[in-house]
């Protein structure tokens, strides 16, 4: 770790991550095919399963028709609704590979896809069961959930997944506080659960082959036991492992501290990742929250930058030496994994400075090779770390001030009035060579995205993390 008292690691290669050996590349870039080939062939499997069972044939009269329907949107719901959830099982080879950002971009899309396909199964099977009478529908919806069974069961997990599904959408999401959101969010597992038993006893594509129960009870078991295994057992075993505690906090600016950890042994965490922390100090530890690292790890220690905005951040500034830490993670791939090219140009808004400043220390590059471009609208956030950065690694640093110039824009009112486009080409002519690193607020980081993008920076070179919806 880099620190005021101490220098700069200037190159040192035992102390610098490498760019990443091109099989690590190989490995993600096979998973990341390997995920795609293995849900469409889930999805197929299923509808061929429905194929095979009638469920073409019936599609000849209206009323079976409609329930045939109802029956194959049903079961791709399903295998959703469970991809979902695996997608956010913190599954380690996923994460190294897609990255949490992405993670939980394709986690969103695939939960509202798997949402519309369950309220168009609920729909079509019922309108189906109604002899396709549509005045009918309603009657024998409270039929089917009085009297067949599990569906009072299922009737509840849908209940429970509406209610998910309604506080995300984004104009609900942002009335929510973060920790209402999330504790509604953690109802989804029990709508997961809940819609299982009408699966087992009322559906037939479930039990009609032995194939079919192997497939359905192993997606259920998978799910389940990569949620236990890598949201509950592994960050217990890890947090005992590696004894994380509080070694100190240093103000760094007005309403930032910087939390120094120790750790009994060195964590396998690389610059630019972040993990969830619960500092067991007082009432607030049942809630987890995300931090960056803000220097490159050490053999014993760890660094956060912290900005208080709430409740959670606001403790930080009290946490006494000591203080015990339950880990989650590293999660993310805004590290020297995503890295393709030597060349890099790291950008940063505010605290999203943060992981940005442990790539700047603990990359491989020689001097000109990297670039940062800080955004700030008060005192800029590591100035003197980036100064011996500077003068012992060769980085190069962009001070860009002030706030927002205009809706749109990434670049501060202090940097004149070239465009952003012109401005970032004028500053790094070599931009489109470069793995582009970003750190900041969503909206900022999608405006950076679409400047880089114009200027020639594909989407595969473009690692992005962002702290806020
Ligand atoms: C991947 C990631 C890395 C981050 N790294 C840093 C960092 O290095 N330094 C830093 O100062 N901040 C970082 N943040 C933001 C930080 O997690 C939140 O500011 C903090 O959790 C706020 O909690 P609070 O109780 O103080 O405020 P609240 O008032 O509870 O929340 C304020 C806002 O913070 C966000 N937030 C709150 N809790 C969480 C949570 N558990 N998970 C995700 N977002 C949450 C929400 O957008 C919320 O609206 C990071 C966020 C993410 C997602």
């Amino acid at each position: 770790m880099l620190t005021e008292s101490r220098s700069a690691p200037a190159g040192d290669p035992a102390r610098t991550a490498a760019a990443p050996p091109a099989a690590r590349a190989r490995l993600d870039a096979g998973v990341r095919l390997g995920a795609l080939v293995v849900l469409w062939a889930g999805l197929l499997l299923v509808a061929y399963w429905w194929a095979a069972g009638g469920g073409v044939s019936d599609l000849g009269s209206w009323a079976d028709g409609l329930t045939s329907s109802g029956r194959l949107t049903g079961l791709l719901a399903s295998v959703l609704l469970l991809v979902q959830v695996l997608l956010m099982a913190r599954v380690p080879l996923l994460e190294h590979a897609v990255g949490q950002d992405r993670l939980a971009r394709v986690h969103r899309l695939v939960g509202f896809t798997s949402f519309t396909l369950m309220q168009a199964h609920i729909g079509l099977v019922t309108w189906g069961y109604a002899a396709g009478e549509l005045s009918a529908t309603p009657g024998e919806l409270w039929d089917l959930t009085v009297t067949y069974p599990g569906m009072l069961l299922a009737a509840a997990g849908t209940g429970c997944l509406v209610m998910v599904v309604v506080t995300s959408v984004q104009a609900a999401r942002r009335r929510l506080r973060y920790e209402s959101w999330h504790l509604l969010h953690l109802y989804g597992y029990l709508g997961v659960g809940l819609a299982l038993p009408h699966q087992l006893w009322t559906g037939q594509d479930f039990l009609a082959s032995p194939a079919r129960t192997v497939f359905w009870w192993g997606l259920y078991a998978v799910t389940a036991a990569s949620v236990l295994v890598w949201r509950v057992a592994l960050p217990l075993v890890r947090s005992a492992r590696y004894g994380v505690r509080v070694g100190s906090v240093v103000p760094e600016a007005d309403g930032v501290v910087s939390v120094e950890l120790t750790t009994r042994r060195p964590m396998p965490v690389e610059a630019g990742q972040w993990l969830s922390f619960r500092f067991l100090a007082g009432a607030g530890w049942t809630r987890a929250h995300p931090y960056s690292l803000s220097a490159a790890p050490g053999p014993h220690g760890l660094r956060i930058t912290v900005q208080v905005v709430g409740d959670g951040s606001a403790a930080v500034r009290g946490l006494r030496p000591g203080t015990r830490v339950l880990v989650e993670g590293p999660y993310g791939r805004l590290s020297a994994r995503a890295r393709t090219r030597r060349r890099v140009a790291l950008i940063g808004a505010g605290v999203g400075v943060t992981p940005l400043r442990a790539l700047a220390e603990g990359l491989d590059y020689a001097p000109g090779e990297a670039v940062l471009l800080h955004r700030y609208s008060g005192p800029p956030l590591f100035r003197r770390e980036f100064e011996v950065l500077v003068a012992q690694r060769g980085l190069q640093v962009l001070w860009l001030p002030g706030h927002r110039r205009a809706p749109g824009s990434w670049l501060g009112d202090g940097v004149g009035a070239a465009s952003d486009l012109a401005a970032l080409t004028w500053w790094v002519p070599d931009i489109a060579d470069r793995d582009v690193y970003v750190c900041g607020p969503q909206q900022w980081a999608d405006d950076v995205r679409r400047t880089t993008a114009a200027a020639g920076v594909p989407a595969d070179r473009f690692h992005v993390e962002s702290f806020g919806w």
